[in-house]
C-alpha cells in the first residue's frame, strides 16, 4: 500500500460540512451583543435534554464542571466519599477530591472498561457499614454519598444493577456522560438513568463546541433548579446568596455552534459506527482478531465510539510503528486514578485494581471520527497487519 497519514481526528473535515450553516449563526450572536444566557443558551438546554431523553437540561462550562457542579448540588463535601472507576480522564477523580470528599476507585469490568457492578455490591457489603442513617466506608470513615459510573469511550455502564445497588444504599447516581451522547442502555440514553447526567462539549467529543462546553442533565426539578442556581454564585435573587455556588455558565456563542451541530450528531455517530463495523470487517479478513481484541458492543448497549480501542500485545512498540507509518493513535489512559501521585494520600497500591492498571497498559485508541475514507482504515488495518507479521 501507498504510505497515507490518517490522523487520531481531523476536525477540519467535518468543519467543511456546516461552515455555511455555523458562519452566520455566529454573526447574529455578535450583532446581538448578548453573550451570557441568552437564548441560544435556552434553546441548546432544552433540546439536548430531549435528545438525552432527559427532563432538564443545564448548560455549563465544561465538562469537568459539569461533574464538580453535580457533587456541590448534591451538597457533597468533606467528610463524604465518592465511589467511581479509576480508569477514567482524570476530571472524574479530580472534582471528587476538588469538593473536599474522598474518590473510592473500585475494579472496572475488563470488557465494557467501565465500573464493576460487583466489585461496587462487594465493596458496599464488606467495607462499609450503615449507622446513623447513612453508610461510611471503614477504612476511610467516609460517609458514601454517590456513585459516578462513567461510560468510558462511548459505551454505558451496566446501570441496571448499579442503580439497584444505589437505590438499596441510598446512594446518589452522578453519570459521567462526557463521552457518551447519545449512548444507550437498552433504549435508554446516557444522563437519563441516574440523578445528573455530566456531558463535555470539549472539541473532540462526539458533540464538540469551539472551545471548552458543557451540561447537565437532571431529571428532578428541585435539583435542576439547584443546579441552575449554583450555576451563578449560588445566588438567587440575584447577589442574595443562600448556597457558595460559582461560575459555571456556558457561553451564548458556544451555544449558538452546537445548536447548529446538534442537529448533525446522529448522522456523525452513525458515519462512526459505520468505520467500527469497517474495523471489523477488516480485522476479522486479516487474521487478527486472536493477535488484539476489538471493542465489543454489548447487549442492548448503543455505542457511540467516541473512541475505537484495541487491547494489544507489544502495545508502546506498535504505537511507535503507526506513528512511522504516518497513523494517529492514543491512549486512553496510561495511568489509572488510583495509581496517580496526587492520590497517594488515599493509599492505594499497584495491584489493588488489577483490570484497571491491564488496561492501562494494553489499550490503544485507533482513528474512528465519521469522516475518515475507506481505504484509510485499510490502510490502518495493514499497517497492524505488517507490524505483527
Ligand atoms: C472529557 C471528559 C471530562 C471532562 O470534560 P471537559 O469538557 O474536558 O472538562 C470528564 N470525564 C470524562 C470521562 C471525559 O472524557
Amino acid at each position: 500500500m501507498t504510505k497515507m497519514t490518517v490522523p487520531l481526528l481531523d476536525l477540519r473535515r467535518q468543519y467543511h460540512t456546516f461552515k455555511s450553516d455555523v458562519l452566520p449563526v455566529l454573526e447574529r450572536v455578535c450583532e446581538s451583543q448578548m453573550f451570557i444566557l441568552g437564548p441560544e443558551v435556552t434553546r441548546l438546554e432544552v433540546a439536548v435534554a430531549a435528545y438525552c431523553h432527559s427532563a432538564h437540561g443545564i448548560g455549563v462550562s465544561s465538562g469537568t464542571d459539569a461533574l464538580l457542579l453535580a457533587l456541590m448540588g448534591l451538597d457533597i463535601g468533606p467528610g463524604d466519599a465518592v465511589i467511581t472507576s479509576p480508569y477514567t480522564f482524570f476530571a472524574t477523580g479530580g472534582t471528587i477530591a476538588r469538593t473536599g470528599a474522598r474518590p473510592i476507585y473500585l475494579d472496572i469490568d475488563p470488557v465494557s472498561f467501565n465500573l464493576c457492578p460487583t466489585q461496587l455490591s462487594r465493596h458496599l457489603a464488606e467495607s462499609c457499614e450503615r449507622r446513623d442513617g447513612g453508610v461510611y466506608d471503614r477504612a476511610s470513615g467516609a460517609r458514601v454519598r454517590a456513585v459516578m459510573p462513567v461510560h468510558l469511550y462511548g459505551q454505558m455502564a451496566d446501570m441496571q444493577p448499579i442503580l439497584t445497588i444505589c437505590q438499596a444504599y441510598g446512594l446518589s447516581v452522578i453519570e459521567d456522560a462526557a463521552q457518551a451522547i447519545g449512548s444507550e442502555y437498552h433504549g435508554q440514553r446516557a444522563g437519563s438513568l441516574g440523578d445528573i447526567g455530566c456531558f463535555s462539549f470539549f472539541p473532540t467529543k462526539n458533540l464538540g463546541a469551539f472551545g471548552d462546553a458543557g451540561l447537565v442533565t437532571a431529571r428532578d426539578a428541585d435539583l435542576a433548579e439547584r443546579l441552575r442556581v449554583l450555576r451563578v454564585h449560588g445566588g438567587k435573587p440575584k447577589y442574595y446568596h443562600s448556597m457558595i455556588g460559582g461560575n459555571f455558565r456556558i457561553d451564548e456563542l458556544q451555544s449558538a455552534i452546537l445548536n447548529v451541530k446538534l442537529p448533525l450528531l446522529e448522522s456523525w455517530t452513525e458515519g462512526r459506527r459505520r468505520n467500527a463495523a469497517t474495523y471489523e470487517t477488516l480485522f476479522a479478513q486479516a487474521g487478527l482478531t486472536e493477535t488484539i481484541r476489538l471493542p465489543v458492543e454489548l447487549t442492548g448497549r448503543r455505542h457511540i465510539y467516541n473512541q475505537y480501542i484495541i487491547r494489544v500485545p507489544e502495545r508502546d512498540r506498535l504505537r511507535a510503528f503507526l506513528a512511522q507509518e504516518g497513523i494517529g493513535t492514543e491512549i486512553y489512559y496510561p495511568v489509572s486514578l488510583h495509581q496517580q501521585e496526587c492520590f497517594a494520600y488515599l493509599g492505594y497500591a499497584a495491584g489493588d485494581c488489577p483490570e484497571s492498571e491491564r488496561a492501562a497498559a494494553e489499550t490503544l485508541a485507533l482513528p474512528i471520527f465519521a469522516e475518515l475514507e475507506r481505504a484509510e482504515l485499510e490502510y490502518v488495518v495493514d499497517a497492524i497487519r505488517r507490524f505483527y507479521a
